[in-house]
């Protein structure tokens, strides 16, 4: 609402709603709390990450329209840090007061098939894709792509799951069944594999006002298929990361994103960039910028739905982030001790294998300028 002087922003005291209760909402609340904003954190539990750190907390489940309403009646603007919130609770709270990225940039984001698709028509390369929905036009499609080729779900795939790995020797129907691709999936897409050298992202801020703010690529490496480290910058040359910001703004701008987009990429030998997939939210390759940019990706999101200017997006040194994974989290004892290295712990309370417990971001050599 415009103020007295006619300005539009959502000014600090403001409470900003965060759908989610993870250690991305954590983070965010925490970037709010600096600029002077309250959380209001919409999750399942109160010992969530997140909620452990919120001014106020709803504890309903997504599809609570009595508790959605009443949310949205206590906020000034939402957000979201989890990929999969139904697009009916957005919609159930956008009509009542602005959600950013808005439940449409969801919508694209939560379907593999209309983001590639999204991607292509604006003129954004993706590893060729075709969609599926029974074994037959698996088979079809496997004709068609060749192999190798990979399975995925359209819907609810992360950190691998829902993907298969199609050679010339799989079985379509195993493949199939083996995805667990079906209607609550929306089915499947089979894309071709990529021979890729490294996975970078990018992140974009952008707001309504149509200013955006791109974070330097970064490199990602996986271990199980989970995000193990980030590297700053993405050992690629300044022509490829030039191409990898150009492609991340297009998506960003193209999908009028007001909040953040996360842009995750393949680079190919031949130094080609071709889309994997994108997320509107913060994201685990943006950790980094807490402490070793000049502006977290953090307080980029809140700045962006608020309509306040954006922050710098460089960085004030290179750095390696570490997740802490499971039984790793132990090592936070050696972490603390390391003057280079910044330890963030999420305050989940069961060490469990393969869940993120915390991060380490390891600072490299502080820029002069
Ligand atoms: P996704 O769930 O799409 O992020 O995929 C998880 C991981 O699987 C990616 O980070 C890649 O390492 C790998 N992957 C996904 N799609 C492809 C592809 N088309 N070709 C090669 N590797 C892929």
């Amino acid at each position: 609402m415009p103020d007295n002087d006619g300005n539009t922003a959502i000014a600090p005291g403001a409470t900003i709603g965060i759908l989610g209760g993870g250690q991305l909402g954590r983070m965010t609340a925490l970037a709010a709390a600096n600029l002077g904003y309250r959380c209001h954190v919409f999750c399942q539990s109160a010992d969530e990450p997140a909620a452990q750190v919120a001014a106020a907390t709803t504890l309903a489940p997504f599809d609570d329209t009595d508790a959605l309403d009443a949310f949205a009646a206590r906020i000034d603007v939402a957000t979201l840090e989890f990929e999969n919130v139904p697009i009916a609770t957005l919609e159930r709270i956008a009509a009542r007061t602005p959600v950013h990225p808005s439940p449409a940039v969801q919508a694209v984001a939560q379907n593999r098939l209309r983001e590639k698709t999204f991607a292509n028509e604006i003129g954004i390369a993706t590893a060729p894709f075709r969609a599926v929905g029974s074994a037959d036009e698996l088979a079809a499609a496997i004709a068609e792509i060749g192999t190798p080729s990979v399975l995925k779900t359209v819907r609810f795939g992360y950190d691998g799951k829902g993907q298969v790995g199609i050679d010339e020797g799989t079985d379509p129907a195993q493949a199939w069944a083996d995805s667990g691709a079906g209607p609550d999936t929306d089915g499947g897409i089979l894309e071709g594999f990529v021979d890729f050298e490294l996975e970078i992202s990018v992140i974009v801020a952008r707001t309504e006002a149509g200013e955006t703010a791109a974070f330097v690529p970064v490199e990602n490496r996986h271990r199980n298929h989970i995000m193990d480290e980030t590297i700053v910058p993405a050992p690629i040359p300044d022509a490829t990361a030039d191409a990898a910001r150009d492609i991340a703004v297009r998506l960003c701008e193209g999908l009028d994103v007001v909040g953040l987009l996360a842009v995750e990429m393949f680079v190919t030998a031949e130094g080609e960039v071709l889309v994997n997939e994108v997320a509107p939210r913060p994201h685990n390759s943006g950790h980094w910028s807490i402490d070793a940019g000049r502006t977290s990706q953090y307080e980029q999101l809140v700045r962006a739905i608020c309509g306040l200017p954006l922050g710098d997006p460089t960085r004030r040194c290179d750095a390696v982030m570490k997740n802490l994974i499971g039984d790793e989290v132990e090592t936070w004892r050696d972490e603390i001790d390391d003057p280079r290295a910044r330890l963030h712990l999420y305050g989940k309370t069961e060490t469990r294998a393969g869940r993120k417990m915390g991060h380490v971001t390891r600072l490299g050599a502080a820029f002069s300028g």
